[in-house]
């Protein structure tokens, strides 16, 4: 059984599937009794649950299905407004295990460190390329990743991604196998399921 199989079950209010709570997203409503988007898992007050997946963000707007979970304590929810908090949510987190990867030292930045080390053959788990990185090198770190089966994402630009290392504009990042890059890769394909869908 995978860690995940354990621990408290809950039910997404769109679908009725039943799902570890940790594989869900929680939402809670607010003091002005907006409904927020409760990522981390920690905010008090009665929690109501949806897969994480757009589809069943939006089923669950569409339906009242807050309304209904919430027994009319919330105010009506907007599916748009919402997404985009859950967005954020993902990308909060998303940075925060990049600065995560840069302390354990398991992150490799900038584009000659990262083909080197594509070059070696791979302990990479993930590649970030920057949005506005040079075709030429762009092309090269992508056809180097393919060869090695590594998972490449195209994502914030050159400048986003140097502040988040806390140094000048960076093209690239790549961060080797490990946990901190299977939760990296967890929340990089919700947050292009999110974004893609959008
Ligand atoms: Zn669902």
């Amino acid at each position: 059984m995978t860690v995940a199989e354990h621990g408290p079950q809950r039910t997404c209010i769109a679908c009725r599937q039943m799902k570890n709570k940790k594989q869900l997203v929680r939402y809670v409503v607010a003091p002005d009794r907006s409904v927020l988007v409760d990522y981390r898992q920690r905010l008090p007050g009665r929690g109501t649950y949806t897969c994480m997946s757009k589809q069943c963000l939006l089923d669950a707007v569409k339906r009242n299905s807050f309304q209904r979970n919430f027994k009319g304590q919330c105010r009506s929810v907007d599916a748009t407004a919402l997404t985009q908090q859950l967005i954020a949510a993902v990308d909060q987190k998303i940075t925060s295990l990049i600065g995560m990867s840069r302390k354990s030292r398991q992150l490799i930045a900038g584009s000659n460190a990262v083909i080197e080390t594509l070059k070696k053959g791979s302990s990479l788990a993930l590649i970030i390329i920057a949005t506005d990185i040079s075709d030429t090198i762009g092309k090269k770190i992508a056809a180097l990743a393919l060869r090695e089966d590594i998972y490449t994402v195209c994502l914030y630009d050159k400048q986003k991604i140097g502040q988040l290392l806390g140094k000048e504009e960076r093209s690239v990042i790549a961060v080797q196998n490990g946990l901190l890059a299977d939760s990296l890769l967890n929340e990089l394909h919700m947050y292009r399921q999110l974004v893609r869908e959008n």
